[in-house]
């Protein structure tokens, strides 16, 4: 999980838009909205799959949405979330945790032709970051529960 969310912070994963650099008759559109073309930005903040994904977590865990794009938000998550605060901690989950379920989505679509709901694609990412969470201590970061709901049924 941790190594999809490094590529994609450094624009290295096989997105379609730079397979088409090497091979120009390669399918450029998203899959999972099947009409842009895809790229890191698209892929994980401006695919309409991928921001109501988005919409799900940050309701789940009532946060706004910040408006950013995925350059602007990486810069900004790279300068604000410093430590290891278990609330910073818990932001840098969510942000592993969806970009790899989103790269994994984008992958079944393509390899195996599977695909799932943005609804079962936000419950498996909750359902991840739950278990991860399990591991944390909260008894002492409040905010955690009330902010990120980590505890909801
Ligand atoms: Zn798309």
């Amino acid at each position: 999980m941790s190594l999809v969310l490094w590529m994609a912070v450094r624009g290295r994963l096989s997105t379609r838009d730079r397979i088409h650099k090497y091979d120009p008759r390669a399918v450029t559109t998203c899959v999972l909205c099947n009409y842009h073309l895809e790229s890191h930005s698209h892929l994980f903040f401006e695919c309409s799959f991928s921001r109501a994904i988005w919409t799900q977590l940050l309701n789940y865990c009532r946060s706004p949405w910040n408006g950013l794009c995925w350059n602007a938000f990486i810069a900004w998550a790279s300068s604000h979330w410093r430590g290891d605060n278990p609330i910073i901690v818990t932001k840098k989950l969510y942000l592993r945790v969806a970009v790899y379920h989103i790269w994994r989505e984008r992958n079944c679509r393509i390899f195996e032709g599977t695909k799932k709901t943005i609804s079962v694609v936000a419950h498996s990412i909750i359902d991840t970051i739950r278990c991860r969470l399990s591991s944390i201590n909260l008894k002492d970061h409040p905010l955690i529960d009330l902010n990120w709901n980590v505890n909801a049924n």
